[in-house]
């Protein structure tokens, strides 16, 4: 296993030339484009890993499924579905499109910005300070990892240039989709982006949701099983963005992507996958992460279709 992953990672560091890191976040565009790291941790513990593995990255999009699921524990499914909806979009993970045109102006599926907004309001806490904390505090359980913390730089980055999904935002909360103060939201969300992981992290967040929301290490039972099910269903019909439909079908398991470069991914009773590789491509997943879950899929038949 050692041998092939140090072989995968070779062979496609040089895709990384194909795909750019995301500028629109200008912070990131400081991160060395050719970085590539995996890491797999299978449902016993295992860890087996190859390339840039200690490099920390923001998590971005990926901290969608995992605050999905920590609104999920904190209000319900009921209070959530409220809020948004089940579908995908097949529209990039900013598009404002539909926010006009669909039912009551829910946002379609919290893996989109706009939903995932309106699902960060949702989390519990007495101040912006204890949400953003009870976030963090969760990502270091799942992640059997204390030192996750917040990069400042990042947060502030996007926090000044994130034009969009404060109109978006702002657009939800006339519509009556966001619940509490809209810059509070904002923050909150902004920072949830900013928490900084490594492959490993990933892929233990992964691995517990290969184990329906049982702890691999520890034994308990972290979330039901019934949340785990809705969030891998989410990843897998809305994680890879609008590039959803062809990761299902050259790769074919539940996985979601970053515009940090990451990429966290589940294969029910096996492992839990992470990838890192900034450069990405123009539907801002890592390009070269791709590749690598690709081969990975096909050597191991793990494709769930
Ligand atoms: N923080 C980013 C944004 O809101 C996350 C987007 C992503 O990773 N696709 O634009």
């Amino acid at each position: 296993m050692q041998a092939y992953l140090d072989g995968i990672i070779e062979q496609f560091r040089p895709i990384t030339n194909e795909g750019k890191v995301a500028s629109y976040i200008p912070e990131l565009e400081k991160t060395d484009n050719n970085l590539l790291g995996i890491t797999l941790i299978d449902t016993k513990g295992m860890i087996y890993e190859s390339g840039d593995t200690k490099h920390q990255f923001t998590i971005q999009s990926i901290s969608k499924p995992i605050v999905l699921l920590l609104a999920l524990i904190d209000n319900g499914e009921e209070k959530v579905f409220e809020k948004v909806g089940k579908e995908p979009t097949g529209d990039p993970f900013n598009s404002i499109v539909r926010l006009e045109t669909f039912d009551e102006h829910k946002p379609l599926n919290p893996m989109i910005n706009a939903g995932a907004i309106s699902v960060t309001a949702l989390i519990k806490g007495e101040s912006k300070e204890e949400k953003i904390q009870r976030i963090l505090n969760f990502i270091k359980k799942i992640t059997h990892n204390q030192n996750i913390k917040i990069n400042e730089d990042v947060y502030q980055s996007e926090s000044k240039t994130g034009y969009r999904n404060r109109s978006m935002a702002y657009f939800l909360k006339d519509f009556g989709n966001i619940e509490g103060d809209v810059d509070e939201v904002l923050e909150v969300y902004f920072k949830q982006c900013s928490i900084e992981v490594t492959t490993r992290d990933l892929a233990y967040i992964g691995a517990l949701l290969a184990r329906d929301g049982v702890d691999i290490l520890t034994g308990e039972r972290v979330f039901s099983a019934r949340y785990s099910s809705i969030v891998k269903s989410y990843m897998a019909t809305c994680g890879m963005y609008d590039g959803s439909g062809e990761f299902a079908i050259n790769v074919g398991f539940p996985a979601k992507s970053g515009v940090g470069g990451g990429i966290m991914c589940t294969v029910l009773g096996q492992m839990g996958i992470g990838v890192f590789g900034p450069a990405l491509n123009k539907k801002g997943n890592s390009i070269a992460g791709l590749k690598l879950l690709e081969s990975l899929s096909k050597k191991l038949e793990l494709s769930i279709y």
